[in-house]
């Protein structure tokens, strides 16, 4: 069995109503999915976490070293293309890119053995995962209280136990909105902020010990994330869990904020950490250092199936009758290829969603989204 060609899908869809995080602006929706073709017909897919362009230009350049090697050979592969870049490229786009490469060979390989990706990691110990609704962005020219709590509302009406909201904004405005949304939501349903690290230090601060007071599960992102000490100063200065990892790519990149427990939660993304094959990594580490793991989540249908076969295989840690179950972050925001671009979409049901038990990922793709949202030259 060998690789005979790799394949990008850039995606693109202007939106009617831009929205934003404390730290990103959001006028389209792009993404980079990953396309591994065999000699013997199987093919696999892969999404990578960032920029769209600049993840298939990376993609491309590993895919030069990936034609005509063994497709299951996902350990040494991950290796080898991994030290291509590694003198320049320790994490970032260099490992985003090999993660949407790495799922894709994952996906063959579960294809090739007819079995779910999850089954390969180990074990494949739940059927479905609770979700949580992540949205209530900025948008312009709307009051952000009322828009949001609003929003969550309609989450709340959905069935979803839990919602995470945006933050990082300002200090006053981002408690009134926490305020607001506790209220709109009730005392039963579970709320996290995220930071989107907007915040200093003292801010962050602030913040966390005044929205203790309205329940909040988690801190997600308080301060820049190259700033290990600063975390930890937060997860000192305040009483709130502090979650973070969404932009630490690959195993290095975790070794500091778990060793120096900077955080409580760990959040990689397997479209960015590093694939499968580094997931398991993570996981394990955060394991060891009794960090929890809870995956973050951003991208198209391809990105929350292999974010679904990782949490059918997470292990409970500890081991026990009652474990805590993993939760899905599913984002809720304007997407119309976020679903479309496979034949099934992995949609929620009262907050729950269904793991597929096919081969692989579970999924196939659905080529005319593919076309229909293909990004256009310019
Ligand atoms: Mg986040």
């Amino acid at each position: 069995m060998k690789v005979q060609s790799v394949h990008t899908h850039l995606l693109d869809y202007p939106l009617d109503t831009h929205f934003e995080s404390a730290s990103m602006h959001f006028d389209r929706r792009q993404h980079c999915l990953v396309e591994v073709v065999c000699e013997d017909g199987t093919t696999g897919w892969g999404e990578c976490l960032g920029p769209a362009r600049l993840n298939a230009a990376v993609v491309e350049a590993y895919s030069k070293a990936l034609i005509g090697q063994n497709p299951l050979h996902t350990e040494w592969l991950w290796l080898d293309l991994y030290n291509r870049l590694r003198d320049q490229g320790q994490r970032g786009l260099t490992v985003t890119a090999l993660s949407g490469i790495d799922i894709a060979l994952w996906d063959i390989k579960g294809k090739h053995l007819g079995v779910p990706i999850s089954t390969l990691l180990g074990a494949r110990i739940r059927d479905t995962v609770k979700a949580y609704a992540t949205g209530s962005f900025r948008r312009a020219g709307v009051d952000r209280v009322t828009d949001i709590a609003r929003e969550v509302a309609g989450y709340r009406q959905e069935g979803f136990h839990a919602v995470k909201i945006k933050i990082g904004f300002d200090v006053e405005e981002d408690l009134a909105v926490i305020a607001a949304v506790r209220e709109a939501i009730g005392p039963d349903m579970r709320l996290m902020i995220d930071a989107n690290h907007g915040y200093d230090l003292l801010e962050a601060l602030e913040v966390g010990k005044r929205a203790s007071e309205f329940d909040v599960d988690w801190f997600e992102e308080p301060v820049l994330p190259e700033q290990i000490d600063t975390y930890r100063a937060v997860r000192a200065g305040q009483p709130l869990a502090v979650a973070g990892g969404e932009t630490w790519h690959g195993r290095y990149a975790m070794q500091a904020p778990l060793e120096t427990r900077a955080v409580d939660i760990l959040q990689p993304d397997i479209c960015g950490v590093g694939g499968f094959t580094e997931m398991r990594r993570v996981a394990d580490m955060a394991a060891m250092h009794g960090v929890r793991l809870v995956p973050h989540v951003w991208g198209t249908a391809v990105c929350i199936a292999a974010s679904l076969q990782f949490a059918a295989s997470l292990l409970p840690n500890p081991p026990r009758r009652d474990p805590i179950e993993p939760i899905l972050e599913f984002d809720r925001t304007e997407n119309p290829f976020r679903q479309s671009v496979v034949t099934a979409p992995l949609e929620h049901e009262r907050g729950v969603v269904t793991i597929p038990d096919g081969p692989g990922l579970g999924i196939d793709i659905n080529r005319d989204a593919l076309a229909q949202f293909a990004l256009k030259e310019s």
